[in-house]
């Protein structure tokens, strides 16, 4: 990814995005813009969770158009799914913040990211526990923070989506 970003290789725009942290804008692999340096770069499989993650489209690759433009109800679902790691999400609340109906979410869900919406809610928030794992945050502060009840229940989930628990990453 490193690789085709670096050499902007356009058969890679739309297989993952890049997140550019020193300017909060996420590009594709083709971008034409200043290579930002290394460490300041994340990788993302799809836009959705470039945009949970905070960053906002380029005007200069277009990235928030490609492959097609985003529907303007998923930035209200993602901005509450990054504002509410700790909510309970149900799929009337989905339905309360968008004009459109249960049926529509739920397919755009399944077609672009392969889930249902509550579970690409629990993707992002097992994705911010780990972040603040990393950033040296104890794991059952970290739980909490993402809306576990148990930490049993946190550990579980965790170790499902990423192969290990959560207390291999600091030591704790
Ligand atoms: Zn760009």
């Amino acid at each position: 990814m490193v690789k085709a970003f670096q050499v902007n290789d356009s058969n890679y725009d739309g297989r993952f995005y890049v997140g550019v942290r020193s300017t909060g804008i996420y590009c594709l692999p083709s971008c034409k813009a200043k290579l930002p340096k290394l460490e300041n770069v994340a990788f993302y499989p799809n836009r959705e969770e470039a945009i949970a993650a905070g960053f906002r489209g380029c005007k200069r690759c277009k990235s928030e158009s490609f492959p097609d433009v985003l529907p303007k109800w998923l930035h209200d679902v993602l901005t509450y799914m990054k504002n509410n790691y700790d909510a309970r999400l149900t799929e009337s609340k989905l339905t309360g913040m968008t004009p459109v109906d249960i049926t529509t979410i739920r397919r755009y869900f399944k077609n672009h990211l392969g889930v249902t919406p509550l579970a690409f809610h629990r993707r992002l928030r097992l994705i911010h526990a780990r972040e603040l794992i990393e950033s040296g945050v104890n794991y059952l502060q970290a739980a909490y923070e993402c809306g576990y009840e148990s930490s049993s229940g946190f550990r579980e989930a965790f170790s499902r989506q990423y192969g290990c628990p959560p207390g291999r990453l600091n030591g704790k």
